[in-house]
């Protein structure tokens, strides 16, 4: 477990066959956010009960399969609003979305709540962010930046020295580089937590990742 600043702490559960990021964060009421619950939801509610949390929200960067997983049964015993883009909202909870063998279709999936666009700012608890839209890996990527704290999770759309695929259903390599360029703009000393791989930074990535390099050019 990392502090951060402040009263926000942030643990990281890597967890399900792809090794994802799901991010528990909270503030010093011990209301949190959970990022991207994508499988394991025992190792999850783990985090959860032994710091006591209340969950607030549910925040998904995108609906592929890998990011979800997990959220039916932590939803069931946490009944706190699911926060997803406009475009990843219509089929990541329909039985298209599935990764078989490990991501079967969803199970009594949960209600959307909170329809996501950008440049939304919400603020649950003492937890301030912003919704930043990134298109390119999914339609409807998104970045939750919270800039208190100088910390932006990433999802699939930027990863250390990498970028999200983008050639499954509604990728596009064009909108994944346009994405980038809001990326590039947030100040370098902004701590990055990707949906897989290590934690990074926005001024590390600026200079030694290819892609965000690339799209600095005009
Ligand atoms: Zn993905």
């Amino acid at each position: 477990m990392a502090e951060i600043a402040g009263n926000m702490n942030i643990e990281t559960v890597t967890v399900g066959a792809y090794d994802e990021n799901c991010h528990v964060i909270w503030d010093g009421r011990f209301n949190a956010l959970v990022i991207d619950p994508g499988a394991n939801p025992e190792r999850i509610e783990k985090v959860i009960q032994a710091n006591r949390l209340k969950v607030v929200a549910f925040l998904i960067t995108h609906g592929h399969a890998d990011h979800i997983g997990a959220l039916p049964a932590l939803h069931s015993t946490h009944p706190a609003p699911v926060a997803i883009s406009r475009e990843d909202a219509p089929w990541a909870f329909s039985p298209v979305n599935q990764l078989p063998p490990h991501y079967p279709p969803l199970k009594s999936p949960p209600e959307i709540s909170r329809v996501l666009t950008d440049g939304q700012e919400w603020k649950d608890g003492e937890l301030l962010y912003r919704v930043i839209s990134t298109p390119g890996h999914s339609p409807g990527c998104v970045c939750f930046y919270f800039p208190d704290v100088h910390a932006v999770f990433t999802g699939d759309t930027l990863f250390q020295s990498s970028v999200g695929r983008t050639d499954l259903p509604g990728g596009s390599a064009r909108a994944l580089t346009e994405s980038l360029k809001k990326l590039r703009d947030l100040p370098d000393e902004t701590t990055v937590f990707p949906g897989h791989g290590p934690e990074t930074t926005i001024g590390i990535e600026k200079r030694t990742n290819y892609f965000l390099r690339r799209s600095s050019r005009p």
